[in-house]
């Protein structure tokens, strides 16, 4: 789309990060002063089981890969300032691993001392990391055995963001939020064109531009097999009491690349543990999203959430590595009268190298894809819509075209490499999870 081709309307499914920072873009851009804005999302907001609302995300330059360290960055300078300031808390985060993803670490480390961040600690063994972390114990297997802290990386209350956010696009008065699942999009099949989407109820949203930014869901919406992945993450809260959380809420967050687990600082009375892995996949077979023929069928796989079955619980390997991890490094409070409370599922879309996928699509006419978080996107909200409408416009940022852009093939998803941060099981189906029982925690 050149720069002149304003769309006169713009509909935008899923308002999680992606999608309400877009629509935030799009309000403060004079160029689209005339262009209607709608979001769509099938939960009232905020969407209670989206990827983008949960207690904490990590706000990090951390990156092996510089254009995510720059870009981090310029986001974290908002958090620090004008974006949300109230939900932003700079406590340092500590990276570290055990094993091949080590690499990472190394690279993330030469990256951020590149930026120029001089508030940063090497820590070369299981001690230094327990020191700096506050652990009462230190063990390599569970808190690395080499990495680095760096004190200006933070993390953000992301339910409260997110609803900051809609406030500052509710002050437009131009935005039209609609509550309604997105069941198909809207294909000409005659002219290879998108023109909107039908709604479960069977009423038709139309614009002349539509953004898919349903997260893990987009790949109900379009055919992304070989392109995006959905993988379920495993988080695990248990209350805390008030000096418990005073005494922790200036710690910074660890995350042991390895065994992909960690901690972040407590908040509102509860620590969560949670897993940045491969996570499980879900695979379902559903009508193709982008097919005439109502019996053609795909295979992806699709977040099942607290949404789906309210009585989910996160299978028993999972509860079991998050509390291994908390008894390894805070034995105090792992003890039996601790259990985890509240357990969650959160789905990563992932993409095979870890990079975002937002470009316009390669086929559909009208229809932009703003997906592909990879486990990392929720950091970026402050800065993430006016890159996406950059993208709109075709300005891609120089050094994302080649991140950002639409796949020119289709690869299997056991031969996708990742961006070499995820440790921890690889493999694990959800059901097959499940199958296995579940003996109380
Ligand atoms: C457990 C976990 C930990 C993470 N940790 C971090 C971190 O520490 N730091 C970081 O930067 N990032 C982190 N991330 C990644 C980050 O949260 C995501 O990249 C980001 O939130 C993705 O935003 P999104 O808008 O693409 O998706 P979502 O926030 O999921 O938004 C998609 C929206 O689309 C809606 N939707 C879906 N289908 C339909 C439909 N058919 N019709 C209408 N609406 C629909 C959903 O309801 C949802 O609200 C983490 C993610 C998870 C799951």
């Amino acid at each position: 789309m050149a720069s002149s081709d304003i769309p006169s309307s713009v509909l935008i499914i899923g308002s999680g990060a992606f999608g309400l920072s877009t629509a935030w873009a799009l309000c403060k851009n004079p160029q689209f002063e005339n262009t209607s804005i709608t979001v769509v999302d099938r939960n009232t907001f905020p969407s209670s089981d989206g990827s983008s609302v949960d207690s904490s995300r990590i706000i990090r330059p951390d990156y092996a890969a510089a254009p995510y360290a720059r870009l981090a960055t310029i986001a974290q300078n908002r958090w620090r300032t004008d974006f949300a300031p109230e939900h932003y808390h700079e406590v340092g985060l500590a990276v570290t691993a055990s094993g091949p993803e080590q690499k990472y670490v190394g690279d993330s480390l030469a990256n951020v001392q590149n930026i120029g961040v001089d508030r940063v600690e090497v820590l070369n063994s299981a001690e230094e990391i327990g020191r700096a972390c506050g652990l009462e114990q230190n063990h390599d297997e569970a808190c690395g055995r080499t990495g680095y802290v760096n004190w200006s990386s933070g993390w953000a209350d992301a339910a409260g963001a997110l609803v900051w956010l809609r406030k500052e696009v509710e002050k437009y008065n131009r935005v039209n939020f609609v509550v309604a699942s997105v069941k198909k999009l809207l294909f000409d099949f005659e002219k290879d064109t998108v023109s909107g989407a039908t709604l479960a109820d069977g009423s038709e949203l139309c614009a002349d531009l539509t953004v898919l930014a349903a997260g893990a869901w987009s790949t109900s919406l379009i055919d992304l097999r070989g392109i995006c992945k959905s993988t379920g993450q495993v988080l695990c809260y248990t209350p805390i009491s008030a000096e418990e959380e005073a005494a922790m809420a200036k710690l910074p967050t660890i995350l042991n690349l390895s065994n992909a687990l960690f901690r972040i600082p407590p908040s509102k009375g509860m620590l969560k543990i949670a897993r940045h892995g491969h996570g499980y996949i879900n695979p379902t077979t559903i009508p193709h999203p982008e097919s005439q023929n109502p019996n053609e069928t795909i295979t992806v796989s699709l977040p099942y959430t607290h949404v789906t079955d309210p009585n989910l619980v996160v299978p028993l390997e999972g509860r079991k590595a998050c509390r291994e991890f908390l008894q390894s490094i805070h034995p105090s409070l792992a003890t039996p009268s601790r259990p985890f409370t509240m357990t969650r599922i959160c789905w990563y879309t992932d993409t095979r190298d870890g990079d975002f996928l937002i470009t316009h699509h390669p086929k559909w006419k009208g229809l932009f894809v703003a997906t592909g978080g990879s486990g990392h996107g929720f950091k970026f909200l402050p800065v993430i819509g006016d890159a996406i409408l950059e993208c709109v416009q075709g300005r891609t940022p120089e050094e994302f075209k080649e991140r950002w852009r639409w796949p020119e093939q289709r690869v299997s998803e056991e031969q996708w490499v990742g961006d070499g941060s995820r440790g921890g099981p690889v493999g694990m189906v959800l059901s097959e999870e499940f199958a296995k029982g579940d003996t109380k925690l």
